[in-house]
């Protein structure tokens, strides 16, 4: 039916067919989050449009992508499972944006009533992204973090101890089985 990926769609009209949109877009096409990864990955995405209990359009969905991050501790590629849950109101301006409660972002539509998917979807895969991307265990980080100096490890040691979350890790992957 769709030649090609899916990248502007009409949420009215989407609500009003209350059907389930989904399909899969590559990073290449989301300029700014693939400057932050190591490769190209692919996201898989569903939307379905509706109206919330105050008769807003409003978009529900899922974006979820393993991509591949330099690690910021070894320089080594570090794999990224990234998943977000949508939930967006649809706005037509900032007056329509400032009018949303705190608890919904806006997502804008274009003079023509249609929205952007892959800005949509680069918006919310990029507030996945952690924003200091690292392998979650020390002992996963490549080759290169042995070769640094025992100094810079030890700074590595510090800052993983100060942290609580960091510590009970440590405990459990420390722990025999
Ligand atoms: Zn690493």
């Amino acid at each position: 039916m769709l030649t090609g990926p899916l990248t502007r769609f009409d949420p009215l009209r989407l609500a009003s067919q209350a059907t389930e949109l989904s399909g899969e877009l590559d990073t290449t096409r989301m300029p700014r989050l693939a400057d932050v990864l190591a490769a190209p990955a692919t996201a898989r995405w569903t939307l379905r449009a509706g109206r919330d209990e105050a008769k807003r359009l409003v978009l529900h969905g899922e974006v979820a992508a393993r991509v591949s991050a330099i690690c910021q501790r070894c320089m080594e590629p570090v794999e990224l499972p990234l998943q977000s849950d949508i939930m967006l109101a649809v706005v037509s301006d900032d007056e329509g944006a400032s009018r949303l409660p705190a608890s919904l972002d806006p997502v804008f539509m274009d003079e023509n009533g249609e929205i952007d998917l892959a800005i949509l979807l680069e918006d919310e895969l990029l507030l996945a992204m952690p924003a200091v991307p690292m392998h979650e265990n020390v002992a996963d980080c490549g080759e290169r973090a042995s070769k640094m100096s025992t100094g810079a490890l030890e700074e590595f040691d510090i800052a993983e101890r100060e942290n609580p979350f960091a510590v009970l890790k440590k405990l459990k992957q420390d722990k025999p089985d």
